[in-house]
């Protein structure tokens, strides 16, 4: 067993570190100011980089590296702001990788060199007023008719909604209950009878756009089925990635918390000396140190042990669950050793804490995660509803 990088991936994470660290922090202030997302020109400069096809395949303009290496330079992301590194994750190891699973030949050419160069992005549209994790209640009917795909319905918290072209749709294609009738097709922003709702104010998250989006009666091209009824069960299963994506984000942050209470306490001064010479200071470093860096164990080890496949459910929610915690506590930890300086919003810690908490209730709570790894454990699915 080897717990080191290769040189090569050595290399790559040097590369995304230098990268991140020299051009992104006064753009993720902006954003976090602004509340906007990451503007095109940058998008495109990360495509041309080579930041948003890591780990997706050489034939569509990826680089066709592992899924270790794409978390690797999500980490580096990650630690400057969730911001600035969310389109890296939705492209390396969010929706685009459900058409590139499930999508047929035709939608795979169209939309995935354009994500790779930076020139669009796919977001995913699951939740509804009245399916979060009881995602099996959805209501959004896809109805064929033709040639083409009419859908009617409501979508929430769909992150990035109404500044990403394109929307992995989780919809029903038919009477039956649960997750039989469920599937997903694509729909483009442009597409008639889109439309959005108001900015969601969220607690952290400030420059990733959330919105409801309205489907009245939206015509898209049977081509754009990316998998149809009876397919909820594999669309689960392939979100193995995604939990690894969502846990990395959640590192970054925690990993980027430890580094600046690292700096902050061997710098500040109380009763004239450093107040990292203080025990219950030095306790509190050590404590985030342990969960960072077994947050960091954990999904490596989800995605290395996937090779070319999908983390498993296990794995990867065992992941996923671990860093949702941990970042929280991590982050207040930082918070607590700058003191009112944590608290300040002219330091990056206080904003570490509300971007970091998100993560355990995007891509399924931690209760749910956990749900799953006992699951696995026993090899049998818990009826929730019986
Ligand atoms: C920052 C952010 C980004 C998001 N991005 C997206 C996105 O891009 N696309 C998208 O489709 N959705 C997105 N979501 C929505 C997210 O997936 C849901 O919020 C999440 O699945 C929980 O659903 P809910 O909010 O309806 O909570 P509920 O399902 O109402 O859950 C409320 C509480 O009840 C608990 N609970 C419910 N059922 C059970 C059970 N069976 N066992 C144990 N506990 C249970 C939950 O764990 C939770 O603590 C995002 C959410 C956030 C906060």
């Amino acid at each position: 067993m080897d717990f080191g990088l290769s040189d090569q991936q050595r290399e790559l994470q040097d590369a995304a570190r230098k990268f991140a660290r020299a051009e992104l922090p006064d753009l993720a202030r902006e954003l976090e100011r602004k509340d906007e997302p990451v503007p095109h020109d940058v998008l495109r400069r990360y495509g041309e980089l080579g930041f948003l096809g890591i780990n997706l395949p050489e034939q569509y303009g990826g680089l066709g590296l592992s899924h270790l290496d794409a978390l690797l330079v999500l980490e580096e992301f990650a630690q400057i702001s969730v911001a600035v590194a969310f389109p890296v994750f939705e492209a390396l190891t969010g929706p685009v990788r459900t058409v590139e699973h499930f999508g047929s030949d035709a939608l795979k050419a169209k939309i995935l060199p354009e994500v790779i160069r930076g020139e669009k992005i796919v977001a995913v549209a699951m939740s509804e007023p009245d399916a979060g994790t009881a995602l099996t209640d959805l209501t959004t009917s896809a109805v064929m008719d033709g040639d083409e795909i009419v859908l009617n319905g409501r979508k929430r918290w769909s992150s990035g909604a109404g500044h990403s072209e394109y929307y992995i749709t989780y919809c029903r294609f038919d009477d039956q209950p649960g997750a039989k009738g469920i599937g997903a097709v694509l729909v483009e922003k442009d597409d008639a009878g889109v439309s959005f709702g108001k900015r969601e104010e969220l607690m952290g998250f400030r420059g990733i756009p959330s919105a409801d989006i309205f489907l009245d009666d939206v015509r898209v091209p049977k081509g754009n089925m990316i998998i149809g009824a009876g397919g909820f069960g594999q669309l689960m299963s392939a979100f193995g990635l995604e939990r690894c994506g969502n846990a990395t984000m959640g590192l970054g942050v925690a990993a980027a918390a430890l580094e600046d209470a690292l700096a902050y306490t061997q710098e500040r001064q109380a009763f004239g000396k450093p107040i990292v010479d203080f025990q219950a200071v030095q306790i509190k470093l050590a404590e985030m140190a342990m969960k960072v860096d077994a947050a960091r164990l954990l999904i490596w080890r989800a995605a290395a042990s996937a090779k070319d496949g999908l983390p498993t459910v296990y794995e990867s929610s065992l992941a996923k669950c671990f860093s949702n915690e941990i970042v929280r506590e991590v982050t207040q930890l930082g918070v607590q050793v700058m003191g009112g300086y944590g608290y300040s919003k002219d330091y990056p810690m206080e904003q570490r804490l509300r971007d970091g908490f998100a993560w355990g209730i995007a891509g399924g709570t931690t209760d749910v995660q956990k749900t799953n790894i006992t699951s696995a454990m026993i090899g049998r699915r818990f009826n929730q509803r019986a």
